[in-house]
């Protein structure tokens, strides 16, 4: 049987999980290091990576960067982690799209079965979007609101290949998968693999700002706010001209200024959606 190697992180009165600065920097700080997965319980967090070496490198990072943070190694086992995380995600539904892992198919497909929506199967695991995080909702959401079939698509960060795989589903005529993380693709094309799409979706390891890929109709780029506006042009020279472009995991703080650097990228503010404190955006390239 398999451990997840994984922090324990224990706040004392010094350094609480209500002080927002400690909480943000860590959670800041610990990025760096891909975590899988942050479990909250009870005055403590179990943070997992994906290896022992990422792991220990996490640890030596918390304690230099936050002293006062009591953290040690833990080894969670298998059957614990996985039972719980399955039993806690289930099939999520965003209008004419369910999001569902394997094991909860049946109850994906009677759910969709009442609109007629399609269902995109997503294993949980290393690859962001599961459709569990407000980012990827509102992707799913904007990506039901303009003409999609027969058009390309290509999802910029595509993580877990959800967005891809749905755009394909909807009825694009073409879709493209790209992530500048090697994981996160072979993540994909094991998800694109469950899923029967009626185009086959190409995949590649490319860093958005590093790559001469053709424009496609349909830009999907579920990324970060500060990335975003670094990447604006690049972004806009991905959508054909007339193309539409979706982005997310913005931030509501952060909406009016990737709004002003997209319009200088040549790219149009048409509709945001929130969710929490996250947006999703709507653009169209002009002609
Ligand atoms: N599209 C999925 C996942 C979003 S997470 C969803 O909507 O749920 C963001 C993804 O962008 C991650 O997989 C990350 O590896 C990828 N990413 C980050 N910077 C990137 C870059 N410069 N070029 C390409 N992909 C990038």
């Amino acid at each position: 049987m398999r451990d997840y190697p994984a922090i324990e992180i224990r706040f004392t009165a010094g350094a609480g999980a209500d002080d927002d600065v400690v909480v943000n920097g860590l959670l800041g700080g610990l990025d760096d290091f891909r975590p899988t997965a942050i479990e909250e319980r009870a005055g403590a967090w179990r943070v997992f990576f994906e290896s022992a070496a990422a792991r220990d490198l996490a640890l030596a990072w918390i304690h230099e960067a936050a002293p006062r943070v009591v953290a040690s190694s833990i080894d969670v086992p298998d059957d614990d982690w996985a039972r719980r995380s399955q039993a806690n995600l289930g099939p999520i539904q965003v209008n004419r799209v369910v999001v569902t892992p394997p094991w909860a198919v049946e109850s994906a497909r009677a759910m969709a079965a009442a609109n007629g929506a399609i269902v995109v199967v997503i294993v949980p695991s290393t690859g962001f979007g599961t459709g569990h995080h407000a980012s990827t909702r509102l992707c799913l959401a904007l990506l039901q609101e303009i003409p999609l079939v027969g058009r390309s698509a290509l999802d910029i960060g595509t993580g877990s290949g959800v967005l891809a795989i749905a755009a394909a589903l909807l009825g694009a005529g073409r879709a493209a998968a790209v992530d500048n993380d090697p994981d996160a693709i072979e993540t994909a094309r094991e998800n694109i693999a469950l899923n029967a799409t009626p185009v086959a979706i190409e995949t590649a390891v490319e860093d958005l700002r590093h790559s001469s890929r053709p424009p496609a109709d349909v830009v999907m780029a579920n990324l970060t706010g500060e990335l975003l506006c670094r990447a604006a042009p690049d972004v806009a020279k991905f959508t054909v001209p007339g193309g539409r472009c979706i982005v997310s995991g913005v931030m509501n703080h952060e909406r009016d200024r990737v709004v002003s650097v997209f319009a200088t990228a040549g790219l149009e503010h048409l509709k945001t959606i929130v969710e929490d404190e996250w947006v999703g955006m709507l653009f169209a390239r002009g002609w």
